[in-house]
């Protein structure tokens, strides 16, 4: 097993690296290194066999300047401490990055949900809840999904905080199911605002859409629905992959048999008609657009020289470790960095928060244009940077945000 990366250090470093660039004012830049409020929990859960587990839980919080914090819970065995602060941190820039008003902020508890029955989830989710509660608010700190959890946990969350409150406080999560006061649109916003960045990437460097091979890996919320899209633009999905392994078929692979297998099975892999592909070997493969859409440092020094991609969008939060980031840098690859590829799904949880707040709920083509909006703009403002400045896509997304924040910072004023 090879020593794990740690995400926080990348954040720091990206970090360093853009306030270098924009030449930072020092005290902002040690403001900005660090997260406002860190809040580790345990949480006891009686489990089926009415044996107690304890779990841990982490919420942080890393910048308010600009609204109340925002950011998704992750469940997952692999949950650090680090990572939490890491994509909390790159909560903080996407909100800025898309200009809506709030910063970052992200949760996790160290879980299997793979291995627990609805009962023991809804047990965790609830209790976790209760741990957190002195953080989370609508005007203070609104949770999300994430990886492993679903709109269903959002409707857990909600409903134990507002039976804490005394009456619905819809506000408190976004990512609900409908029924429960979500949004329409906000299941499909993460990987809508992926392929439409893809496809204003593929516009600027004058690739088309039509028969473009396309590769993704993850095929969970953010990854399928971002294929889904593409497939309908005219790419041809040629791989995609999950936990357990990928299916690779230079033909194109079938989008809705590929969601209806992973819906009935478990995994991506029971596809039939396409060859099976390790994570690893899917990177790597002859691609117009790669799209990583699972975890962190999928593409590090150790394999960057070998992505053929000439697109990279980053669906996942920290796909790409800092190192690597040079190396495609000097191979040519345009990368759409996360902080702006995946906010569709913070923007239209933007959305949900502001029609629960108001109980006034708009229809799906609303929202999809007014994510369309969003995205279309803020790939132009970071593209314009990055032309300008000549510097990656990435420096120049994270320079437009670290700027914003900087400037609530400063307008703010440093307390006392
Ligand atoms: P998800 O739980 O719906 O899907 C995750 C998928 O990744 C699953 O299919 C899983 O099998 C697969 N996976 C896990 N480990 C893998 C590995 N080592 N190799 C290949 N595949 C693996 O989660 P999601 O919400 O789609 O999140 C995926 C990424 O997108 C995460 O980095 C997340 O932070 C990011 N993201 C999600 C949202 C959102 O709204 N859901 C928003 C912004 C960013």
């Amino acid at each position: 097993m090879p020593h794990r990366i740690n995400p926080y250090d990348q954040a720091l470093q990206q970090l360093d690296k853009a306030a270098e660039l924009m030449d930072l004012d020092p005290t902002l830049h040690k403001i900005f290194s660090k997260p406002k409020r860190v809040l580790e929990v345990s949480i006891p859960v009686e489990m089926d066999n009415e044996d107690y587990e304890v779990f841990t839980g982490y919420r942080v919080q890393h910048n308010f300047n600009r609204g109340p914090t925002k950011g998704g819970i992750r469940y997952h065995p692999d949950v650090t401490l680090d990572e939490i602060k890491a994509l909390a941190m790159w909560m903080t820039w996407k909100c800025a990055v898309v200009n809506i008003p709030y910063g970052g902020a992200k949760g996790g508890v160290i879980c299997n949900p793979k291995k627990m029955s609805m009962k023991e989830l809804e047990n965790l989710t609830r209790r976790f809840t209760v741990e957190i509660m002195a953080m989370i608010g609508p005007e203070s700190d609104i949770p999300a999904p994430d990886v492993y959890t679903t709109p269903q946990i959002m409707a857990w969350i909600m409903d134990t905080y507002s039976i804490a409150k005394g009456s619905r406080v819809l506000g408190v999560v976004t990512g609900k199911p409908l029924s429960a006061g979500g949004s329409h649109g906000r299941e499909e916003a993460t990987g809508r605002g992926t392929a439409i960045t893809t496809l204003d990437a593929c516009k600027h460097l004058k690739m088309g859409s039509e028969g473009l091979r396309l590769v993704v890996q993850g095929f969970g919320n953010a990854g399928s629905v971002t294929a889904k899209i593409l497939d309908k633009a005219g790419f041809r999905v040629i791989a995609t992959s999950d936990s357990q392994g990928g299916v690779y078929n230079s033909k194109g692979l079938d989008v809705a048999k590929l969601i209806a297998v992973k819906e009935q099975t478990g995994s991506v892999i029971n596809y039939g008609d396409a060859d099976r592909i390790s994570n690893q070997a899917l990177l790597e493969l002859e691609t117009d657009v790669l799209v990583p859409a699972a975890l962190e440092n999928a593409i590090t020094e150790q394999n960057a020289a070998r992505i053929k991609a000439r697109v990279v969008a980053e669906a996942a939060n920290g796909p790409t470790t800092v190192e690597a980031d040079t190396i495609l840098e000097d191979k040519g690859v345009f990368v759409v960095p996360d902080i702006l590829a995946n906010a569709g799904g913070v923007v239209v949880s933007y959305f949900e928060w502001v029609q629960g707040t108001q109980s006034f709920f708009w229809d799906e083509e609303t929202v999809n244009e007014q994510l369309e909006r969003v995205m279309h703009r803020s790939f132009a403002d970071v593209l314009a940077l990055h032309e300008e400045r000549k510097v990656n896509m990435r420096m120049a997304a994270l320079s437009l945000a670290i700027s914003r924040v900087a400037e609530a910072t400063m307008v703010r004023g440093i307390y006392p």
